[in-house]
């Protein structure tokens, strides 16, 4: 596929560009600045900021080009809307990564058998939005409101714990992202059922599997 790649040059679209490239997409890398041209292109795939990525999406779905956004700290329902009307595909996942995504769906399965959970979430000290797009995520299908701890320190990657409590007992489910790569694999995999999904908004990996 032709693809362009907003923020190819930040932390993730950094290990993400030479993967996309082995999987034989042609990549056009976008850094902020540039124009968001992307008109004949097959597919956008966007890890930016809260910020840009709405901009870039909406040129995008204007260009009448798909999009794979993994950016987070932002809400896409309005921009999914946009795209529905425009006949493009809006996929949006808070965790490419397929381990997380498992984390989040035995979490789900454990809040059925105890009454109280909190999560606690670690990533790199750059990272811009708190709580993560994960840990939010997890609480909403956790369901009650749990509360989410953030720690923003260096020598994190993405890490997530969540714990269940109930008299006399603890579960917790660990997920732990070592390495940026973890995040192609779901990226790869959203690229490739794109096309197949409906227009408009579709939110997580989970929909993919
Ligand atoms: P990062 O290292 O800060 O990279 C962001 C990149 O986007 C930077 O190179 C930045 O350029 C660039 N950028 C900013 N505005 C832009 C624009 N208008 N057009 C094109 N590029 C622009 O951050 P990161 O760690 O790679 O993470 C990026 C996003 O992905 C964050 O929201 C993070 O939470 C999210 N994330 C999601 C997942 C997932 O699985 N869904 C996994 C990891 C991270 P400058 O440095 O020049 O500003």
């Amino acid at each position: 596929m032709k693809v362009a790649l907003f923020g190819a040059e930040g932390k993730v679209g950094a290990a993400l560009l030479p993967v996309l490239v082995a999987a034989g997409h042609e990549v056009r890398p976008i850094e902020i600045g540039d124009e968001p041209d992307v008109a004949g292109l097959d597919a956008c795939v966007d890890f930016t900021t809260p910020d840009a990525a709405p901009a870039n999406v909406r040129a995008a779905i204007e260009q009448g080009v798909s999009c794979v956004v993994g950016t987070t700290g932002w809400e896409p329902k309005r921009l999914g809307e946009l795209a529905a009307e425009a006949g493009v595909r809006l996929f949006v996942a808070p965790n490419f990564s397929i381990g997380a995504v498992l984390m989040m769906r035995f979490a789900h399965e454990a809040a059925q058998y105890f009454p109280r959970a909190e999560i606690i979430e670690f990533h790199n000290e750059a990272k811009k939005d708190a709580p993560s797009g994960t840990a939010r995520a997890t609480a909403e299908l956790i369901g009650g409101d749990p509360v989410i701890h953030s720690v923003r320190l260096p020598g994190l990657v993405a890490h997530q714990e969540v714990i269940f409590g109930s008299e006399g007992q603890l579960l917790t489910i660990r997920h732990d992202t070592t390495a940026r790569e973890s995040f192609a694999d779901g990226v790869l995999l959203a690229l490739e059922k794109l096309g197949s999904l409906p227009a408009g908004l579709t939110v997580g990996l989970d929909a993919l599997l």
